[in-house]
């Protein structure tokens, strides 16, 4: 079969590899879409230390070709979505049903076999069944580009009607998060981001309004007049700056939830300011498989229109030139049985 391999930091090829053999427990897939995401681009670029040799690809779904040993409940034939991870099972994250806190993970294109590639052997434990209403393209991108920002949102935002929402960074999460917050009934919405290009997307999203941070000599006061004050703050693109953003965003009480990961360490307001004000700041990281279940229904039932969150569909020989340009907003789809 055909594979996308990584060999080094900007060297990926298309190549001949062996299909995999599904393992006890395992399932063999053809892969009907994978998305990429900007982990991939940090993978090829060499930053995240993957041994060469690996297939990236952590966001796919496919159709069972082929069962391993023990498989129960899937069928050669069934439509799938593959979680990212192959979470252990055994840790208490896992065991509390929080297991994409799991401290033991396989992720999937990084340190095991991923789904750039016409096949790929998964754990039936990382299945979830695709409705016969969501697309292959909008299937693959579930868990992550929209089940991510559905769990900060709902599960530890706890999103109510009528609050005012601030998206940090309108990429592929945030715009996501713009139609989540307008589906969960929020009076405001406003997007925050330096490319025209993802502001005009987030408009197009449903946000109510935007903001250039670069433009505005004093970008918190700009957004906290946009708002008339945040309850809700969502810091997507993982820099102290925006993180601080964010905080100065929000009305007393509100909740700042951050999901863009880096190396900075934003500073706290004056405890003098953040005490009396008793804003809340949370980490939130990925999406459990029931979650992912539920965006799947949401989408499935026309309550989420996810229908601009693709922007292309590519072959898999197209794939090198996609890491050697720069990342477009909106997600590209690999569909390698084309
Ligand atoms: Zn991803
Ligand atoms: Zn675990």
């Amino acid at each position: 079969m055909r594979g996308l391999v990584y060999h080094g930091p900007g060297d990926v090829r298309v190549e001949q590899i062996p299909v995999p053999e599904p393992a006890p427990g395992e399932v063999l897939l053809d892969v009907s879409a994978a998305g990429i995401c900007g982990t991939d681009r940090h993978i090829v670029a060499g930053e995240l230390g993957v041994a060469p040799g690996t297939v990236p690809g952590h966001e796919i779904s496919g159709v069972v070709v082929g069962l391993g040993g023990g498989v129960e409940g899937w069928e050669i034939g069934s439509r799938v979505l593959s979680y990212g991870q192959v979470t252990c099972g055994e840790c208490r994250p896992c065991r509390e049903g929080h297991e994409h806190r799991c401290r033991r993970p396989q992720v999937m294109g990084m340190s095991r076999q991923g789904g750039f590639a016409e096949k790929i052997a998964v754990p039936q434990q990382c299945l979830v069944r695709v409705p016969d209403a969501v697309s292959d393209g909008v299937a693959a991108i579930v868990p992550d580009a929209i089940a991510t920002p559905y769990h900060a949102l709902v599960t530890v935002g706890r999103i109510g009607m009528g609050e005012s929402v601030v998206v940090i960074g309108a990429g592929g999460l945030g715009l996501q998060a713009i139609a989540l917050a307008r589906m969960e009934g929020a009076a405001r919405v406003v997007a925050v981001d330096p490319s025209p290009v993802a502001r005009e997307a987030a408009l197009g999203a449903g946000a109510d309004a935007v903001l250039d941070p670069a433009a505005d000599e004093d970008a918190a006061k700009a957004l906290y007049q946009l708002t008339s004050g945040a309850t809700l703050a969502l810091e997507c693109v993982g820099r102290a700056d925006s993180v601080e953003l964010g905080m100065q965003s929000l009305v007393p009480g509100g909740s700042l939830i951050v999901v863009g990961v880096g190396h900075e360490r934003p500073r706290l307001p004056p405890l003098i300011r953040f005490v009396a004000a008793e804003i809340s700041v949370s980490g939130s990281f990925g999406s459990t498989i029931a979650e992912i279940e539920t965006v799947l229904e949401l989408i499935a039932g026309g309550r989420l229109d996810v229908s601009r969150s693709i922007s292309r569909s590519v072959t898999l020989d197209q794939v090198p030139g996609v890491f050697a340009e720069p990342a477009t907003p909106g997600r590209t789809v690999i569909v390698p049985q084309s």
